[in-house]
């Protein structure tokens, strides 16, 4: 599965997605997918995600400005929808090869979800 393939699948269920999809919307298509956000007051990262008894909880810190929470978002959604591992909390210290491949494609995602010019 490439990161453009599951944008294009992600795409045909939510429209919005790459066309300048908004934090509440992206919400909304979190909740439609059975995925948890949570504003926490104490994170050491912007984002974090969580898998709690097989349910994706993705954490964010209550105090970001809101470019910074939507972007973030994307991310942490892209982690899920990749089908990426829980992220470490600590999430770009001490990383493997493996997960920094993850985190570049889950930017690469989430620069889809949120700024994808598609041409037909
Ligand atoms: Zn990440």
């Amino acid at each position: 599965m490439t990161v453009a393939s599951r944008f294009y699948d992600l795409r045909q269920a939510y429209p919005a997605l790459g066309s300048g999809v908004q934090e509440d919307e992206l919400h909304a298509i979190a909740a439609a997918e059975g995925i948890v956000i949570e504003r926490v007051r104490r994170l050491p990262s912007a984002g974090a995600t969580l898998n709690a008894a097989g349910t994706a909880v993705i954490l964010l810190r209550a105090d970001l400005e809101p470019d910074q929470a939507r972007s973030t978002l994307a991310h942490e959604l892209a982690h899920v929808w990749l089908g990426h591992g829980a992220e470490p909390v600590a999430e770009r210290s001490r990383i493997s090869r493996k997960r920094r491949e993850q985190e570049l494609e889950a930017d690469s995602l989430a620069h889809l979800i949120l700024n994808a010019k598609l041409r037909r």
